[in-house]
C-alpha cells in the first residue's frame, strides 16, 4: 500500500570493513508528509480570504474612498470573507480538540433522540432558507449510548448541514436500533441532493477533501466537517457508513454501540 522508505546507515568498523544497516522509516515519513500537506492546505485556505480582504482594503483606501455604494458593498464582501476565515479557524480548533480527546473514552450517557431533535431545531431556519424540509423518524426506545453530548451534537449538525448544503430538498433523519448483531444505535441522515460519485467516497472524510471545491467553498464549507465527524465517531467506537447514488442523493449512517441497560432515571421513573 504505502511506499517503503529506508534510511541507510553506513559505518566503518574497527577491522577496516564497512557496516551497512537499513532502518525502515516509512511510518515516520508518511506521518510527516501528511502533517506537511495539512499545514500547506491550511496556509492555502487562509490565504485566499486574506488576499481578498487586503485587496478590498486597498480599494477602500484609494479609488472607492468617496463612493458610499462601493464602500458598503466591499465591506459586505469583507465581512463574508472574515466569516469564512472564522469558520475555518473554528473547525481547525474543533478538529484538534477532537483528536486530542480520542484516547480518552467518552464519559457520559447520551440520549440520541434528544440530540437529534435539538440539532434539527437549531438548523430549521437554515433549512427553510434553502427551501429544504426535514423529517424526523426517531425510535424513542433506542437506549442511550456512551458518549459526549457536545461531540455527538456536532456530528448531527455537520451531517444535516451537509445534506442542506449539497442540495437536499427532502432530508430524512432517522434513529433506529440495528436489527441484527450487537446492540447498535443507528443515526441516518438521508438527502435527495446531488449525490457523490463512487470514486470520491473513500476519500470524503480526509481533511480538505472536496468533490467540487468551488461549490463547497461557495456553500460556506471548510472541508473539515466530515473529518471532524470521522474522529468523533471513532472516539465513540462507532462506524460511519456513506452510501450515495449520483443524481439521487446520499445517506450518511453513524453506528454507535448502545448501552444494553436502560438509563437509571428511566428505570426509576
Ligand atoms: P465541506 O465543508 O466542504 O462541506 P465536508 O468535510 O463536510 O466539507 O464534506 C466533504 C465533501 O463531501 C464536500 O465538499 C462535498 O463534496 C461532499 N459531501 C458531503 N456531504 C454531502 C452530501 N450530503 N451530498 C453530496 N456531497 C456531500
Amino acid at each position: 500500500e504505502r511506499d517503503l522508505l529506508w534510511k541507510v546507515h553506513v559505518r566503518p568498523v574497527s577491522d577496516g570493513s564497512i557496516l551497512v544497516s537499513f532502518e525502515d522509516i516509512s511510518g515516520v515519513e508518511q506521518a510527516e508528509l501528511v502533517r506537511r500537506e495539512f499545514v500547506a492546505n491550511i496556509g492555502h485556505e487562509l490565504r485566499s480570504p486574506l488576499t481578498a480582504m487586503l485587496g478590498f482594503i486597498e480599494t477602500l483606501r484609494g479609488a472607492a474612498r468617496n463612493d458610499p455604494d462601493a464602500r458598503s458593498r466591499f465591506l459586505g464582501i469583507m465581512a463574508q470573507e472574515a466569516a469564512r476565515m472564522s469558520r475555518l479557524v473554528g473547525d481547525l480548533l474543533s478538529l484538534s480538540e477532537v483528536e486530542g480527546s480520542e484516547r480518552r473514552p467518552p464519559a457520559g450517557q447520551v440520549a440520541l433522540d434528544e440530540i437529534l431533535a435539538g440539532a434539527v431545531e437549531a438548523l430549521r431556519p437554515v433549512a427553510e432558507e434553502a427551501g429544504s424540509t426535514i423529517d424526523l423518524d426517531l425510535d424513542r426506545a433506542v437506549p442511550p449510548v456512551n458518549g459526549e453530548r457536545d461531540q455527538l451534537t456536532r456530528v448531527a449538525r455537520n451531517l444535516v448541514e451537509n445534506a442542506i448544503k449539497y442540495g437536499g430538498k427532502r432530508i430524512g433523519i432517522g434513529l433506529h436500533m440495528a436489527t441484527q448483531g450487537a446492540p447498535e444505535a443507528r443515526i441516518s441522515v438521508t438527502d435527495d441532493g446531488a449525490g457523490i460519485a463512487p470514486e470520491h467516497l473513500p476519500r470524503l472524510t480526509e481533511r480538505f477533501y472536496r468533490v467540487d471545491a468551488h461549490r463547497a467553498r461557495g456553500a460556506g464549507g471548510t472541508g473539515l466537517g466530515l473529518a471532524i465527524v470521522k474522529h468523533i465517531v471513532s472516539r465513540h467506537r462507532g462506524r460511519l457508513l456513506i452510501e450515495s447514488v449520483p443524481g439521487q442523493g446520499s445517506r450518511f449512517t453513524v453506528c454507535l454501540p448502545a448501552l444494553r441497560e436502560a438509563p437509571l432515571d428511566a428505570k426509576n421513573g
